[in-house]
């Protein structure tokens, strides 16, 4: 499986599904403010397809963020995802 792949591979916190690094986004919740993986701190990726099941997602990032902030949560990935253009 994994060992025939030489691209860098990821589990998706959403799906757990492991996919390449180029269908997912990298991100880092910082004091409870999610954004943009900055090169330090702890990060995680979601896939995707996850970007688009905003439920999914949304409980997700409450658990990585620790955060119970849904709406603010959410409206944030949206924006992060604008800015990257992947969706
Ligand atoms: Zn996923």
């Amino acid at each position: 499986m994994p060992s025939m792949n030489k691209k860098p591979v990821r589990m998706c916190v959403a799906c757990r599904g492991r996919f390449s690094s180029d269908v997912l986004l990298r991100l880092q919740c910082k004091d409870g403010l999610l954004g943009e993986f900055t090169k330090f701190g702890r990060s995680f990726y979601i896939c995707s397809g996850c970007l688009k099941n905003e439920k999914k997602y949304t409980k997700s990032l409450m658990h990585q963020c620790r955060s119970a902030d849904a709406t603010y949560l959410s409206n944030q990935l949206k924006e992060i995802v604008a800015h990257n253009g992947k969706s």
